[in-house]
């Protein structure tokens, strides 16, 4: 009955989701207030005022055969232009409304990126441990991810493993700073480094090498670090960007996708994007949305929210004798498992009522993820949880 290609992604159905559904079956238990659950990316911080401001004002003064009409399938000008601008007042780029598309969501924008580029049997790199989506993604259009092992002091990629993965097959790179599952932000070092390496290879192999820049959290980040912009590193570089994280919108579906003039043939590529927009079914990013994102691109989501999390979180963990990775952006904690399977550790983790998503779902076993986009007060709470899960493993 199902498509052959369903049914394989049927049978790897996303660890996140069923993690979620457990939490969900398990608050009917015991009762939501007692369940900690981290295995959703989902933000726990309202959109900004100005948001809810901007909607009002769209659907009150504009005329609305324009506002939710169609529009060209890579969005309103206005609105791509408000990007462009943004953008350049802030990374010293030179981008136009032309360099911009309106996407739905980073998902929505890595897909037609990948059909725009990708042909079957070629290869994507990722760096592990990555959002395991990109998989699905890549085999939308038949293509392969070749996935690079981490430093795993660092959790920065291993960077002689990446040039080394590097072969005629290989059709893009994705990079995603600051990282989920790690929380980690990629050093300018790294970053550097990175664009060497692809400038080099693309000269030996005689080819293009995309690397595609997946940003959702690019302004969550923490201890006053600066955020940085990649297409700076690598001539080749086209940002997936998306509002789902940093305006608290994932269910509204709105991001975009930045292709710099130092692309090769870069017009080509966004007539291409373009048609990859329609011919998927999206047609157009949302309109609403389209229109509202361009009146709060300078907003930005609570911080000091996550910012609170993330301490106890860390603080509290650390104490208690977990090893994890200090998060310097996004709202993710990636900590070891006390023992090398880590799926019996989520196990044993939800017998204490805690929801964590097991490090295989990011292309890296012996670790887990904490998503601590939850109430403060319940990441307090938690604390009492994950005391007892330690004494259980005699930390
Ligand atoms: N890329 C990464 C790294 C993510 O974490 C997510 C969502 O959690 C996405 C892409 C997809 O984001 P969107 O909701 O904008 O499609």
């Amino acid at each position: 009955m199902l498509s052959k290609k369903i049914q394989a992604a049927l049978a790897g159905s996303s660890a996140i989701r069923a993690m979620f559904v457990e939490g969900k079956e398990l608050a009917e238990k015991v009762g939501a207030e007692n369940v900690f659950d981290f295995s959703l990316g989902n933000p726990a911080t309202p959109p900004p005022a100005s948001f809810n401001r901007a909607v009002k004002e769209l659907i009150d003064k504009e005329d609305p055969i324009t506002l939710n009409g169609y529009m060209s399938n890579s969005g309103y000008e206005d609105v791509r232009a408000a990007i462009a601008e943004n953008l350049n007042s802030r990374f010293a780029t030179n981008f136009t409304w032309n360099n911009v598309v309106m996407t739905v969501g980073a998902a929505g924008g890595l897909n037609i990126v990948f059909k725009t580029i990708l042909d079957p049997e070629d290869e994507v790199i990722v760096f592990a441990p990555f959002f395991g989506e990109y998989k699905s993604y890549a085999a939308n259009f038949d293509a392969k991810i070749v996935a690079v092992a981490p430093d795993y002091d660092t959790f920065q990629p291993d960077l002689a493993a990446f040039e080394a993965a590097i072969t005629e097959k290989t059709k893009a790179v994705i990079v995603n700073t600051p990282n989920n599952p790690t929380g980690v932000i990629y050093s300018k070092e790294t970053m550097q480094k990175m664009g060497e390496i692809l400038n080099s290879k693309e000269k030996e192999l005689k080819k293009e090498i995309y690397l595609i820049s997946d940003e959702p959290y690019r302004e969550l980040v923490y201890d006053g670090v600066q955020e940085d912009f990649l297409t700076k590193y690598y001539h080749n570089t086209i940002v997936g960007y998306s509002f789902s994280k940093s305006l608290s919108l994932p269910g509204e579906r709105i991001g975009y996708v930045v292709v710099p003039d130092e692309v090769t043939d870069a017009q080509t590529m966004l007539a291409g994007i373009e048609v990859a927009n329609r011919t998927l079914g999206f047609v157009n990013a949302p309109s609403l949305m389209q229109k509202a994102v361009a009146c709060c691109v300078h907003e930005k989501t609570d911080l000091a929210f996550y910012d609170k999390n993330r301490k106890v979180l860390y603080e509290g963990l650390t104490k208690l004798g977990f090893t994890c990775v200090k998060p310097q952006g996004a709202f993710y904690l990636w900590m070891r498992s006390p023992i090398a399977n880590e799926e019996e550790f989520v196990k044993t983790a939800k017998k204490y009522n805690l929801i964590l998503v097991k490090g295989s779902a990011f292309g890296c076993g012996g670790y887990v993820r904490l998503a601590y986009c939850i109430s403060n007060e319940k990441v307090v709470r938690s604390l009492d949880a994950f005391a007892k899960l330690a004494k259980e493993y005699g930390l």
